[in-house]
């Protein structure tokens, strides 16, 4: 039997989690002898997978953690459908990189390629074509979860409906998924059709995202929240469409793997690695909203010159062009505050969310505009209208990361008032009297009832369950 190792274990952003013991199975067997071995102990024990989300919802501080990293064998990829089947560890790179040599693309990518399969279904996460696609969990075809007793049990839409859509999206409570099925989509070039499109306020982006919803394959827009005024929300909106049959062969040679991934330097010289300190100057020394006026100003630049084609790598993963960007908010890290809002209060709500931001001090160095569709998942984060994800750094001072925590939570009772909802890989300060006005009384009963029915000890917890109540 593999042994426990003593790791600190935090959230992405870094300001939250702690001390753990982590083990990483890299076999089902090796799996359910950990599993077993927290039952006899009587303990509790929590799934994680690359770690990308950005608070404690695989953090388990104090505990036991199971790092499913290693479990990451695509184990088969079918050509004539797209149809894989992954282990949980396998990320969003390790799927594109196979299936786009017989040209396909996942269908739902997140922003960075880490995140791991069992990570993507554990939190149904979205891409930038979330209201026309759907989420992650509607192209799982199947499942297989490990339960808390050790028992595998298998589910799809057909075969334990409830289970699968409440382990999907059920942010690892009800067992560890070990084996995935899932769809991906053709593409008929490695390349896309790109436009990037000044957006003066936040209304205009909104507009824009209705305007152009019904045409476009994706939709995504950068947020610059110093903007004051008639500026207030402005932005530069990205479209991608995908390339029709025969309209861009020279695009066919992008089928290349090495020809998708992100470069990893910059110019071909300078080591991208190298690039966060220059960032994280730009934090410390409160310059950030002058690297936004100059990235905005460079919109207008980009729109003159679309629309242009840029590799499917090149376009969803531009977070993965510096790596470990976030240690720009080292030493205290950062909170990523992403409200979901319905349509009709959108422009209302999320106009008074960045004021707020601005009269404290709080405001956000980065933002980003999504449109959303609901989705059939028990515990779902979606709703029809828009996200706004906000990253936020946090002050090593601890009265003002409260101030912050205080903020945040005051902003999320406006959201909650108007319907809104939010995702927990993206949440730090959520508390338990929020959690049934998330996802609604019944919702909520019925996921404690399932939790109760394959985890009646609750083994199966993080920081983020406790502080929910789950
Ligand atoms: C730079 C960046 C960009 C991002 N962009 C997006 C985006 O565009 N859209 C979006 O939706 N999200 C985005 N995210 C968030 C990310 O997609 C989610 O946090 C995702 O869940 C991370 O997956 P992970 O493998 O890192 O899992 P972790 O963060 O380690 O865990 C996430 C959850 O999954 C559970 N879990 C992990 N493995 C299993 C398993 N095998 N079985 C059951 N439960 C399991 C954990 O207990 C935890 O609750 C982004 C994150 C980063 C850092």
């Amino acid at each position: 039997m593999k042994a426990w190792v003593d790791e600190q274990v935090t959230g992405f952003g870094m300001s939250v989690g702690g001390p753990a013991k982590v083990l990483r199975p890299e076999t089902v067997e090796q799996l359910a002898d950990a599993f077993a071995e927290v039952r006899k102990d009587g303990g509790n024990v929590a799934l994680r997978g690359a770690g990308c989300s950005y608070g404690d919802a695989s953090t388990n501080v104090g505990g036991r953690v199971l790092d499913l990293t290693r479990m990451n064998r695509i184990l088969s990829f079918d050509p004539a459908s797209g149809v894989a089947v992954c282990e949980p560890g396998v990320t969003v790179r390790d799927l594109w990189r196979r299936s786009i040599r017989d040209g396909y693309w996942p269908r739902v990518v997140s922003g960075t390629m880490a995140v791991s399969m069992g990570g993507a279904a554990a939190m149904n996460i979205h891409g930038k074509n979330n209201y026309a696609l759907g989420s992650f969990g509607e192209c799982v075809r199947s499942f297989e979860l490990m339960t808390a007793a050790g028992e595998i049990v298998r589910c799809s839409r057909d075969e334990r409906p409830e289970l699968f859509h409440a382990a999907i999206g059920g942010f690892g409570m009800l067992g560890c998924f070990t084996r995935l099925e899932i769809e991906t989509k053709r593409v008929h070039s490695g390349r896309m059709r790109v436009w990037g499109i000044v957006a003066d306020d936040l209304d205009h982006n909104l507009q824009i995202l209705e305007d152009l919803h019904e045409q476009a394959d994706y939709l995504v827009s950068w947020l610059d929240f110093h903007g004051k005024g008639v500026a207030l929300g402005r932005g530069i909106m990205h479209r991608a469409d995908q390339m029709q049959p025969g309209e861009d062969p020279d695009g066919l040679r992008f089928f290349d793997p090495a020809l998708q991934d992100v470069p990893t330097t910059l110019f071909g010289v300078v080591p991208k690695g190298w690039l966060w300190p220059g960032m994280w100057a730009a934090v410390a020394l409160k310059q950030v909203h002058l690297v936004n006026w100059l990235k905005f100003r460079a919109g207008s630049g980009e729109q003159r010159k679309s629309p242009y084609l840029q590799t499917h790598g090149a376009f969803h993963f531009l977070l993965d062009y510096v790596p470990r960007w976030q240690w720009m908010t080292k030493p205290g890290g950062l909170i990523q505050f992403q409200p979901f809002v319905p349509k009709a209060e959108a422009s209302r709500v999320l106009r008074r969310l960045i004021e707020m931001c601005q009269e404290r001090g709080f405001v956000p160095y980065l933002g980003v505009l999504k449109k959303h569709r609901p989705d059939p998942f028990l515990m779902t984060h979606a709703v029809d209208g828009y996200s706004m994800a906000m990253d936020i750094a946090v002050s090593t001072n601890r009265r003002r990361r409260e101030e912050l925590w205080r903020h945040c939570r005051e902003m999320a009772d406006i959201v909650l008032d108007a319907g809104g909802r939010f995702y927990y890989a993206k949440d730090a300060v959520l508390q338990e009297s929020s959690f049934a006005k998330v996802h609604g009384g019944d919702a909520v009963a019925k996921f404690r009832a399932l939790k109760q029915q394959w985890d009646p000890q609750g083994m199966l917890q993080t920081d983020l369950s406790r502080r929910l109540g789950v």
